[in-house]
């Protein structure tokens, strides 16, 4: 019994291209909601987690690179600085792994799950999972980074793995072709 439906939602499904709505008043739910995603993260085996891909549409992310778990309400990139590019592997997109360049340095704003106001510097890795969690928050995914000619692989390798998921259930193993799952 390797195989388990995934909590996750995948490629095609409409709730990871809407912009996710700004989290108006910090509630208990809202803690809930990141304590589920926290796990289903680490269950994932993924180092950073938005809440489109819970299916829930409301500015929430969870990272943690192994340095820390941040749990964020309404983020936002307030500062970029230089450049970098990292192979990439998105929780929602089995099987794919696409270098992505981005900024390597960045100032985040958010609220903790308290509604405290937080500022974050980060660089690197970190800084790199920060940048693809906002971007699943303007619905925005990794597979828009790829040149066109890869995108129409990707979706046709997608189509075939996305029939046998509706099947089957989607194995663990299928999420780890790539090293960075976020
Ligand atoms: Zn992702």
């Amino acid at each position: 019994m390797n195989e388990t439906r995934s909590e996750i939602r995948l490629l095609g499904d409409p709730v990871l291209r809407k912009k996710a709505k700004p989290v108006k008043e910090v509630t208990p739910e809202s803690r809930d909601i990141l304590a589920q995603m926290s796990r289903i993260m680490y269950e994932s085996m993924g180092i950073g987690l938005a809440s489109p891909q819970v299916g829930i549409n409301q500015a929430m992310i969870v990272v943690d690179i192994g340095t820390g778990l941040y749990k964020l309400i309404n983020p936002k990139i307030v500062k970029k600085e230089g450049s970098q590019v990292q192979e990439e592997g998105c929780l929602s997109i089995p099987n794919v792994c696409l270098k992505v360049k981005r900024a390597k340095k960045v100032r985040i704003s958010a609220q903790d799950e308290f509604a405290k106001p937080v500022a974050i510097e980060a660089q690197d890795l970190l800084a790199c999972v920060f940048q693809h969690e906002i971007d699943h928050l303007k619905g925005k995914l990794i597979i828009d980074y790829a040149s066109f000619f890869d995108r129409l692989k990707i979706r046709k390798k997608l189509g075939k793995l996305r029939k046998r998921i509706k099947d089957e259930g989607l194995s663990k193993s299928e999420t780890k072709s790539c090293k960075l799952q976020l």
